[in-house]
């Protein structure tokens, strides 16, 4: 059975406090849905703001190669005629294949909220769904609070419905606009429309009970064949229903096509890309998707992963694009170091013993590596005999001072590289960013390579918070290199130095993993010139 997929990630998403996306954003964000095989992409509201409207104005220059766009907009104002409306003029004019319309299902929305006549609403439903059918428009039909306005009153819901798909709506939606409904309710109410409508149905849920995905299932259960949704589940107050999740669980677990089977695995890519265009961080824990929905933290269900992976997960994460993840904590055993030096390339072998002892150590002085893998890489690496680290600090001086309104930061830092000490001094927004400014200076000549290195997240943590100001800060610092992310830690009574620490390890990291790169690339062509000699 096949579910077509519609997303509102660039119309009911962008409702989700403190989420903003530009022009540029969405034509990203539509071009990526495309890709990934989304069936309709709802691109926004033309009538109600310029963003929407130029939107409509470039999308036909990206050229999807698959996906349709729909434009939204709500059924016709009391009392006028469709052709002197103007917000069905600028739907139309946003000149899409297909016209999404919102219209109302509940009696008390249309006489408390539309303040218009029950008959006066049907006519609205029936006249703006035409109007679009003759412009030769698919034409989807929303019907708002449909399951509260069934509740309330069961025969004028439907007679809402009804006269949409009278007037030739190719898809009649049913909307959980508040979000309160539950599972049972929703599959019944269904199974009521379709015995009464033949025109193919859809669903549009909400989370606010928690239950949106739960609803969507239901929904598909009892008949729905179109579901509406957005990535992550962006929208409004708790959001709506995320899509992410329910194409893995209708693919994966209830035998639904949804996607082309082989594009599964972009799921993962494509939740984090869509974060970070809403300049968001993806919920770690997402389902499916989060950087821990396959992680493994006791040291028990560790040992189990590792010799049998299915033995704690429910399904392989490579389906989805996931992986699996082990951390480190004081609770670790030595396989989990194994698993998590191994899952990063590297072994551990006869120093897992010591990385262990150092770990525990540093955890107990209030380190945390659960988090940050790449401060975890590090300990690794630097237990090797032969490691040789790309630079060593000297020291640094960081200054931060306040003249009336006026903050400034400057750090000075002198890095030893190959027996050189280099000294570099920058001012920063703050004492960490003069002191990463600074760092990169001195090592600019010697590894001009950094410039690639992104901070991308910082976060402060007090360790022992009932110490108040005695207590340890903790530090967090994500970075991005050419698209490879890692997180690296630091923690000390002096904040800077705890800073320095995630900041040192990063840089250390982006410095030592290009080299390997590099001399791997250098062995690879010195093989490659072998063979080619011999033959
Ligand atoms: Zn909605």
């Amino acid at each position: 059975m096949n579910i077509v997929l519609y997303d509102t990630t660039l119309r009911d998403g962008t409702q989700r406090a403190g989420l903003s996306l530009s022009v540029e954003d969405k034509l990203k964000i539509a071009r990526r849905l495309d890709e990934l095989g989304i069936h309709y992409i709802e691109g926004g509201w033309p009538g109600s703001n310029p963003k929407d409207a130029e939107f409509f104005r470039r999308i036909p220059g990206t050229a999807l190669r698959h996906a349709k766009v729909a434009a939204f907009g709500s059924t016709r104002r009391a009392g006028i005629r469709c052709a002197d409306d103007a917000s069905l003029q600028a739907l139309a004019a946003a000149d899409t294949p297909v016209v999404t319309l919102v219209g109302k299902s509940s009696v008390f929305h249309v006489e408390r909220v539309l303040e218009t006549t029950r008959d006066e609403n049907l006519r609205m439903i029936a006249e703006s769904v035409a109007f679009f059918k003759q412009l030769g428009k698919e034409v989807v039909y929303d019907a708002e609070h449909f399951f509260d306005g069934y509740a309330a009153d069961p025969d004028y819901a439907l007679a809402t419905v009804a006269a949409a798909a009278e007037s030739g709506a190719d898809c009649v939606v049913l909307c959980d606009t508040n979000g309160g409904s539950l599972p049972r309710a929703v599959e019944e109410c269904v199974r009521a429309v379709r015995a009464l409508v033949r025109t193919p149905l859809g669903i549009h849920t909400h989370n606010d009970g928690g239950v949106a995905l739960a609803n969507a299932l239901a929904a598909v259960a009892a008949g729905c064949v179109h579901v509406q949704g957005t990535i992550n589940g962006y929208g409004e107050r708790c959001g709506n229903m995320d899509l992410i999740p329910l194409i893995a669980t209708l693919q994966l677990k209830l035998g639904y096509a949804a996607l082309p089977s082989e594009r599964l695995p972009q799921l993962t890519e494509v939740a984090h890309a869509v974060a970070a265009l809403a300049n968001l961080n993806l919920d770690p824990h997402a389902p499916y998707v989060g950087r821990h929905a396959f992680t493994h933290k006791a040291g028990l269900h560790a040992a189990a992963v590792a010799k049998v992976p299915e033995s704690y997960q429910h399904i392989d994460p490579a389906r989805v694009g996931n992986e699996m993840h082990v951390v480190v904590s004081e609770l670790a055993g030595r396989s989990n170091v194994r698993l998590r030096a191994r899952a990063l390339g590297l072994e551990a072998g006869d120093r897992e013993r010591e990385v262990l002892q150092r770990l525990k150590e540093l955890e107990s002085r209030g380190f945390q590596f659960e988090a940050a893998e790449g401060s975890f890489e590090m300990l690794v690496r630097r237990a090797a005999p032969d490691y040789a680290p790309p630079f060593e600090t000297v020291g640094f001086t960081v200054v931060s001072e306040k003249h009336g309104e006026q903050t400034t930061a400057q750090a000075r830092v002198d890095l030893r590289v190959a027996g050189v000490t280099w000294h570099g001094a920058a001012d920063g927004q703050g004492p960490v960013n003069a002191l990463d400014r600074a760092a990169r200076q001195a090592l600019r000549h010697a590894h001009p390579e950094l410039a690639d290195l992104r901070l991308v997240d910082y976060k402060v943590r007090i360790v022992d918070e009932h110490l108040g100001t005695a207590a340890k800060p903790r530090v967090l610092i994500e970075s991005d290199f050419g698209g490879e992310r890692w997180t690296t830690t630091g923690c000390s009574e002096n904040i800077i130095e705890a800073s320095w620490q995630a900041l040192s390890d990063s840089l250390e990291l982006a410095l030592v993993r290009r080299r390997e790169r590099r001399s791997a690339g250098k062995k690879a062509t010195s093989r490659r010139s072998h063979t080619e000699a011999a033959t």
